[in-house]
């Protein structure tokens, strides 16, 4: 691996970045669906998509909302209504995070193989965290189901990892890892549990003001099982030791926020209670995924 010529490599990583990047912008397209539907328990497959002003239906380039911002820039073809810029971010995002874990990944395994299977992982891994940002930031809640098959899908593909790696360590003879990825699947999984439950319940023990206690509009123990169902998702896919970096860039940004909601208060405070204006409990997932999305990149412990 180590002779691979610079610009060999770069062509390979560009190649990796690519097919990502347009995996992520077909992803980040149906994650805008599922941000809308899934809270309201509506089907993601029927009705089409349609325009919320006339009703017509969006036809499948208008479906990605970058090409339909720099052809139709921002609007209906049929009404001119104004598309929320929100879509084409969440794609072009979407779709970023895709491509930089195809760069990053390029190389990551000994198998060509093996690099697809963990490519895949982390390319499903953040779309499900990417939906449960939002839908968090968006509901201050973490729905199950979301949570449960994304949990379901991570320790299978763990599985299959298992499998792949204890065929081709023995082949290169390389030394086994000290945890056998199933195994640290399992206790990410537990993990991860625990940490976003109890760091759910530390939040709103120290940023819950008293009107929001009685106010508060869905129970902080159904918010903490949520939250719960979220951090065992990211174990389930990334392992014991990428989900305590993961843990610790969640409690980071979440200070970090903290102290910047405070500081300016005035727009972030409202942002953060929600568009009613009542207080409501404060769901730790949006910290969580954007913390284990970093940590799919870098992992400083
Ligand atoms: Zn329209």
């Amino acid at each position: 691996m180590a002779e691979i010529p610079p610009d060999l490599e770069f062509s390979i990583r560009a190649t990796y970045f690519t097919f990502t990047f347009l995996w992520g912008a077909c992803t980040g397209s149906l994650l805008n669906v599922v941000i809308f539907r899934l809270p309201e328990n509506l089907s993601l497959i029927a009705p089409p998509s349609m325009c919320p002003h006339c009703g017509n239906r969006i036809t499948l380039i208008e479906l990605f909302p970058i090409i339909n911002y720099i052809f139709l820039k921002g609007r209906c073809r049929h009404c001119s209504a104004r598309i929320s810029a929100r879509y084409p971010l969440v794609e072009l995002l979407t779709a970023s995070i895709c491509g930089a874990i195809g760069y990053h990944n390029a190389f990551k395994s000994f198998t060509m193989l093996e690099n697809a299977l963990v490519t895949m992982s982390d390319l499903m891994l953040a779309a499900f965290l990417i939906a449960c940002f939002f839908i968090g930031a968006d509901r201050g809640k973490t729905y199950l189901r979301l949570t449960l098959p994304g949990m379901a899908a991570g320790l299978a593909l763990s599985s299959a990892f298992q499998f792949m790696h204890s065929q081709s360590v023995s082949i290169q003879t390389e030394t086994a890892p000290e945890l056998a990825p199933i195994v640290s699947a399992i206790y990410g999984t537990a993990l991860g549990a625990c940490f976003a439950f109890l760091a759910c319940y530390v939040i709103n023990l120290l940023c819950r003001t008293t009107s929001d206690a009685e106010s508060g509009q869905i129970s902080l123990s159904s918010i903490a099982l949520g939250d719960a169902s979220l951090g065992a998702m990211a174990g389930a896919f990334m392992g014991l030791e990428k989900l305590a970096n993961g843990c610790i860039y969640a409690v980071i940004i979440c200070i970090i926020w903290q102290i910047t909601a405070r500081l300016g208060h005035n727009y972030l405070e409202k942002a953060h209670r929600g568009t009613d204006g009542h207080g409501h409990n404060t769901t730790f997932s949006p910290f969580c995924a954007a913390g284990c999305i970093m940590a799919i990149f870098v992992q400083v412990a």
